[in-house]
C-alpha cells in the first residue's frame, strides 16, 4: 500500500492550510499543479472552495457523487462543489440562518459552470414542496433561457455571462425549496450592435437563425444566414466550432415552455430579436445639404412592423431630434453620425430592457405562491452570486470599470465577513485572537464612489454640465480632483512632465488586483445611454406589450433626467452588499488553468496571477494566523478514537474529556494544540498529519 506521505507528495493536500509552507505562493501553486495534474480540480482553504476549471468532462458531478456527499462533513471527504452546497444548506438548515456563496474569478474561470452545479444539486436533493413539484425545474430551466440572452462567445470563454447574476433560492421550514429570486446586473448592451474581432452578438440571434423553422423565419422575414446582419458580423465569426446553435435553440424553446412562457410571450419576444436584426440592418444616406434619410426602406418596415410601431413614425425619430427649448418644441435633423447612433442606442434600448422583461418573468414564474408564503414564515435562502470577475483586457472601457469597482465591492465584503467570522469563532469558542495584516481596499472604493469627489460622481457631474463636454474634460476633472490620490495614475506627472507610457486619453487605477489603464473614450455617452425623446414616445405606444410594458409613458412625460448608467449601477451593488451582509457566506474560487480552453495545461503564470488577485494568500494567511486546523470534538474523536485505549471504542464521559485524554496519549505538546467550547484547535499541520500517519500505520 502507498504511504499517506507519497500519496501527499503525489496528489498534494486536499486543504491549503495543511501546507507546511503556508507563506509561499509557489509551494501553493505547485499543490494546485499536482492537485490539477490528478484532475483533483477542487481544494479547500479552510471552507473556501478553491476550483480550477479542467476544460474537460469529469465523472465526478453524477447522482451517486451527490448521494455521497448529503450529509457528509467537509473533512471526511475529497473537496467538492457538492460539499460546498451541502454544508450551506445544512447550516441553513441547522443554524436558520440565511446563507449564500460567493462564485468569483476571471472570465472563463468556471463561475458559471460552478453556479448550475450547485443549483442542480439543490434540485436533485432537496425535497420538493408538494405544492410546486416543477420548481426544481423551472429553477434549472431559467438557465438556458437567461444564457442564450445574457452570454456571448468572446475571446476568453465561448459562453461567456455578459451580466452578473444573483439568484435567492428560498426554502421551507422543511428544507424543501418553495421559490426563486433573480438580480441581474449590467447587461453588456453595447454587444448588441458591436462586436470585437472574434466575439459573437448574444447566443440567441445565431440560435434562432440557425434553429428557428422555415414559417418562423418567415413571419420574422428573416433569412437563415447570420452573415445577411450586420449586428452579427462585426466580430466575424458567426459561426463557432464548440457551439451548436441549432440544439441549443431547441433547448432554450423547450426552456421557455417549462418556465411557462406563452406561445403569445414567445412570439413577442421573437419579433423584438427579429427586429434588432432588421434596425441593424436599418443605413442611412446624407443628402447635399447635410440631411439624413433611410436608404433601405424594407429593413426599417420589417423593423417597425416587429417593433409593432407606425413606420413613418419610426423613421422620423430615427432621423430627427425633438427638443424643448423655451417651452416650445422644436424637431432638428440628426447628421448622418447622429441618427447612426441613435439607431444603435434604440438597438440597445429595446434589447436591454427586453432582457430586464426576461427576468422579470422568469421571477414570476419561480415566486412564491402567495398561499405557501404565508403558511411558512420560518423559510430561509441561499443566495448564489455569479458575477463577472476582475478584468484587464488591452483595451480597458466603461464597463470594465463597473466591472472592477464592483469587484473592489466584493473585496471588501470578504475582508468583512471572513475577518469578522473568523474572529467571532475564536469569540465563541473562547480562544485568545490574533491579528493579521491585511490590505484593506477600501480606499480604493472610496475613490470610485464617494459622494462630490469620487470618480462616479464626478463622471455624473461632468454629464449633467451644460456646454461643451467630452471625455478628455472628464479626465481633467478628474485630474483636478483626485490627481493626487495614491491610487490614481495618468499621463501627468507630479512635476509637470508627462509620464511616456501613458496615452492622454487614459487614467489608471491601482485595484487591490493589480493596475488598471481606462480609456476614457465613450465614458461620457456610455454613462448617459441616451435614447432621443421621440425614440421613446414611438416605443411607448407599441403594440407589442413586452415593449409597452419596457417603454412606459412616463418616462416620456417625466422630464426629470434618469439616474446615469454607473449611479444606478452603484446603487445596486449597495443594495447587494446589503442583501450578502445579511446572510453567512461561502466562497467558491474559481481559476483558470490556460488562455486557450485546452484540458491539461496549467499555464503557471496566468495561474499565479488568478491567485494573487483573487486573493488567497492572504485568505489562507487570515485562515492560519490561529489555528492551523480546527475540528469539532465529536469529529475529532470519532477519526482518532482508534489512536487511544481510553477512549476506544467508546467514550461515554464528556466530550472535551475524551479529547483531552485522546490527545495526551498522543503526547500533543500544550503549544500545539486548545480546546474551545466545542472544537479542537491545531496549530501546526504537521500535528495532524502525525495523527493522520499514526491511523494509516
Ligand atoms: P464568464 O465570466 O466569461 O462568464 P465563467 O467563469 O462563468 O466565465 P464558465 O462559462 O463557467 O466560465 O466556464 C467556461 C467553460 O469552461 C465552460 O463552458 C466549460 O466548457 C468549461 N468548464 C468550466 N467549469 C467546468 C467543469 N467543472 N467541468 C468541465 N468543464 C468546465
Ligand atoms: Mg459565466
Amino acid at each position: 500500500m502507498e504511504s499517506a506521505l507519497t500519496a501527499r507528495d503525489r496528489v498534494g493536500v486536499q486543504d491549503f492550510v495543511l501546507l507546511e509552507n503556508y507563506n509561499s505562493e509557489a509551494t501553493f501553486i505547485e499543490n494546485l499543479r499536482r492537485r490539477f495534474r490528478e484532475n483533483l480540480i477542487y481544494t479547500y482553504i479552510g471552507s473556501v472552495l478553491v476550483s480550477v476549471n479542467p476544460y474537460k468532462e469529469l465523472e465526478i458531478y453524477s447522482k451517486q457523487q451527490m448521494e455521497r456527499y448529503r450529509g457528509v462533513s467537509f473533512y471526511e471527504i475529497s473537496p467538492h462543489i457538492y460539499a460546498i452546497s451541502d454544508n450551506t444548506y445544512r447550516a441553513m438548515r441547522t443554524e436558520r440562518r440565511d446563507q449564500c456563496i460567493l462564485i468569483s474569478g476571471e472570465s472563463g474561470a468556471g463561475k458559471t459552470e460552478a453556479s448550475k452545479k450547485i443549483l442542480l444539486y439543490f434540485a436533485v436533493t432537496c425535497p420538493t414542496n408538494n405544492h410546486m413539484v416543477t420548481l426544481g425545474d423551472r429553477l434549472l430551466q431559467s438557465n438556458p433561457v437567461l444564457e442564450a440572452f445574457g452570454n456571448a462567445k468572446t475571446l476568453r470563454n465561448d459562453n461567456s455571462s455578459r451580466f452578473g447574476k444573483y439568484m435567492d433560492i428560498q426554502f421551507d421550514f422543511k428544507g424543501a425549496t418553495m421559490g426563486g429570486h433573480i438580480l441581474n446586473y449590467l447587461l453588456e448592451k453595447s454587444r448588441v450592435v458591436h462586436q470585437n474581432h472574434g466575439e459573437r452578438n448574444f447566443h440567441i440571434f445565431y440560435q434562432l437563425l440557425d434553429g428557428g423553422d422555415d414559417d418562423l423565419l418567415n413571419t420574422l422575414n428573416l433569412e437563415r444566414n447570420p452573415h445577411s446582419y450586420r449586428y452579427l458580423v462585426k466580430g466575424s465569426c458567426a459561426r463557432v466550432s464548440s457551439i451548436s446553435d441549432k440544439n441549443n435553440w431547441r433547448v432554450v424553446r423547450k426552456a421557455l415552455d417549462v418556465i411557462g412562457f406563452t406561445a403569445e410571450e414567445v412570439q413577442k419576444l421573437l419579433n423584438i430579436i427579429a427586429s434588432v436584426l432588421h434596425l441593424g440592418n436599418t443605413l442611412f444616406g446624407e443628402g447635399e445639404e447635410g440631411e439624413t434619410y433611410i436608404i433601405t426602406e424594407t429593413q426599417l418596415s420589417n423593423a417597425a412592423k416587429l417593433l409593432g410601431v407606425d413606420g413613418s413614425a419610426l423613421k422620423e425619430a430615427l432621423t430627427h431630434k425633438k427638443l424643448t427649448a423655451k417651452g416650445e418644441e422644436m424637431i432638428s435633423p440628426l447628421n448622418f453620425e447622429q441618427a447612426v447612433s441613435a439607431r444603435d442606442a434604440l438597438a440597445k434600448a429595446v434589447y436591454g430592457r427586453t432582457f430586464n422583461w426576461l427576468v422579470e418573468k422568469i421571477n414570476q414564474s419561480l415566486a412564491l405562491k402567495e398561499e405557501i408564503y404565508h403558511s411558512s414564515k420560518d423559510a430561509s435562502v441561499i443566495g448564489l452570486l455569479d458575477i463577472y470577475g476582475f478584468e484587464v483586457l488591452q483595451h480597458n472601457s466603461f464597463e470594465q470599470f463597473c466591472i472592477n469597482y464592483c469587484n473592489e465591492k466584493l473585496q471588501q465584503l470578504f475582508i468583512e465577513l471572513t475577518l469578522r467570522s473568523e474572529q467571532e469563532e475564536y469569540e465563541t469558542e473562547g480562544i485568545a485572537w490574533e491579528t493579521v495584516q491585511y490590505f484593506d481596499n477600501k480606499i480604493i472604493c472610496d475613490l470610485i464612489e464617494e459622494k462630490h469627489k469620487g470618480i462616479i460622481s464626478i463622471l455624473d457631474e461632468e454629464c449633467l454640465r451644460p456646454g461643451e463636454t467630452c471625455d478628455i474634460s472628464f479626465l481633467e476633472k478628474l485630474e483636478d480632483i483626485v490627481g493626487g490620490h495614491p491610487h490614481f495614475i495618468t499621463h501627468k506627472l507630479a512635476n509637470g512632465k508627462t509620464r511616456r507610457v501613458m496615452s492622454r486619453e487614459e487614467f489608471r487605477l491601482l485595484h487591490y488586483a493589480g493596475e488598471v489603464n481606462y480609456n476614457v473614450n465613450g465614458f461620457l455617452d456610455k454613462n448617459n445611454d441616451l435614447l432621443n425623446r421621440n425614440l421613446k414616445e414611438v416605443m411607448c405606444q407599441s403594440e407589442n406589450q413586452i415593449l409597452s410594458h419596457c417603454f412606459r409613458r412616463e418616462e416620456v412625460i417625466d422630464q426629470k433626467r434618469p439616474e446615469m448608467a454607473a449611479s444606478q449601477f452603484k446603487n445596486s451593488l449597495m443594495k447587494l452588499m446589503e442583501i450578502l451582509m445579511s446572510k453567512e457566506p461561502s466562497y467558491v474560487r474559481c481559476i483558470k488553468p490556460n488562455d486557450t480552453k485546452q484540458p491539461g495545461r496549467f499555464d503557471e503564470v496566468l495561474v499565479r496571477h488568478q491567485v494573487k488577485y483573487l486573493g488567497l494568500m492572504e485568505n489562507l494567511r487570515v485562515r492560519r494566523a490561529g489555528f492551523a486546523y480546527r475540528r469539532r470534538f465529536e469529529a475529532f474523536l470519532q477519526r482518532y478514537k482508534p489512536l487511544c485505549p481510553e477512549t476506544w471504542p467508546n467514550w461515554n464521559g464528556k466530550l472535551a474529556d475524551g479529547v483531552s485524554a485522546l490527545v495526551n496519549h498522543l503526547g500533543y505538546k500544550p503549544e500545539e494544540y486548545k480546546l474551545g467550547r466545542s472544537k479542537i484547535f491545531i496549530r501546526f499541520p504537521k500535528t495532524l498529519f502525525a495523527t493522520e500517519d499514526a491511523l494509516e500505520a
